[in-house]
């Protein structure tokens, strides 16, 4: 009798530790990019951006207490950064040396791996929708400016003037960064100051530059992984440039039997490493944990390549995992259970 006592009282705790640990399976990460330089963010700003993190994961959130897919979380969480002009998605992106926002962003779908990605947008007015409208309603995966515009407009997207984008700030600090690049161009006789510049394919990379790219990896109720990533690039870029965030395996990528990864940095090493798809791999073929897996490809690769930034994860149990060899990384989580945890400069 004493020993069935005891047996139901072994069953009963195990219940009550995987109801506890269903209920702690994070279902929902966000980043709103990496920040490279702590002195340079102050406190106001923080505090917008980490309640931008809040509303965005929560919307997500929402979404997965009815029953939602890992689509439509992610899309929920990434429309919100974008309609938020402190994140550099959607409105508030930066721009461009020309004084435009040209928007890229992708959307991938763990359970079946298809994909669906847009670069170069001037007029949608969130690009994540029309990433998934890629995925779901055209045969291809990657659209890029007049055509992306146009298949999104053919679509019923939202349609924006392009000014929409434009916040004073966002321009206030291009036109700052205009003015610095034509202070650092070689004087006639003078030594090149803008060698000691940070440069990837003729773009400098100001020292300023706060990434606030924004993305977000789901785990829905059925247990199928998303992954999408939005940004307006880097600033001042020219010549059409697109970094890895439409890219399927360097910024975004999700496959059920592994997990979820959106990225944030210096988008010509995030390609170049096929960031995203690598971490996947590691899980996939060395049976790495989802932590390990992100902490090898961010610290032990791109670090020592100069490759500034960051990932988020999720694998299919629910573990979150991030790594950023910046001096921080915007993010965000929630649980199945509703708790949220926002982080920026703590590992
Ligand atoms: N990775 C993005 C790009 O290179 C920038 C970012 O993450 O903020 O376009």
């Amino acid at each position: 009798m004493k020993r069935i006592a005891s047996l139901a009282a072994s069953i009963a705790t195990l219940l009550v530790l995987s109801a506890n640990a269903e209920e702690a399976k994070v279902v929902l990460v966000i980043h709103g990019g990496a920040a490279a330089e702590r002195s340079k963010i102050t406190p106001q700003m923080e505090a917008l951006s980490r309640a931008g993190l809040e509303e965005a994961v929560r919307a997500g959130y929402a979404v997965y207490r009815k029953g939602g897919s890992g689509l439509d979380m992610v899309e929920a969480a990434i429309r919100r950064m974008e309609d938020n002009p402190v994140f550099n998605a959607g409105r508030g992106a930066v721009f461009t040396s020309a004084g435009r926002n040209e928007l890229d962003s992708s959307i991938m779908d763990g359970r079946t791996l298809k994909a669906g990605a847009v670069a170069g947008v001037t007029i949608v007015k969130n690009p994540i929708s029309a990433a998934r409208a890629v995925m779901e309603r055209s045969p291809h995966v990657l659209l890029v400016s007049e055509g992306a515009n146009a298949f999104a407009r053919e679509n019923g997207l939202d349609i924006v003037d392009p000014a929409y984008f434009r916040t004073e700030e966002r321009w206030k600090e291009h036109l700052e960064l205009l003015e610095k690049e034509k202070q650092s161009a070689p004087k006639p006789g003078a030594p090149d100051a803008s060698k000691n510049k940070s440069r990837s394919a003729g773009l400098s990379i100001p020292s300023t530059c706060e990434w606030s790219t924004v993305g977000a990896v789901a785990l829905d109720i059925q247990g199928n992984l998303a992954a999408g990533t939005s940004t307006g690039g880097m600033s001042e870029k020219r010549w059409g440039r697109v970094g890895d965030s439409p890219i399927i395996g360097a910024g975004t990528y999700a496959d059920n039997e592994t997990c979820g990864v959106s990225s944030t940095g210096h988008g010509e090493f995030f390609i170049r490493y096929a960031v995203a798809h690598d971490i996947v791999s590691l899980m996939r073929y060395k049976k790495l944990s989802v932590q390990k897996a992100v902490d090898v490809v961010v610290q032990q690769k791109l670090k020592p390549a100069g490759g500034s930034g960051a990932v988020i994860a999720l694998d299919r149990a629910g573990h979150a995992a991030a790594s950023f060899n910046s001096e921080g990384l915007f993010r965000a989580f929630i649980t199945a259970d509703g708790r949220v945890t926002v982080k920026v400069f703590d590992r």
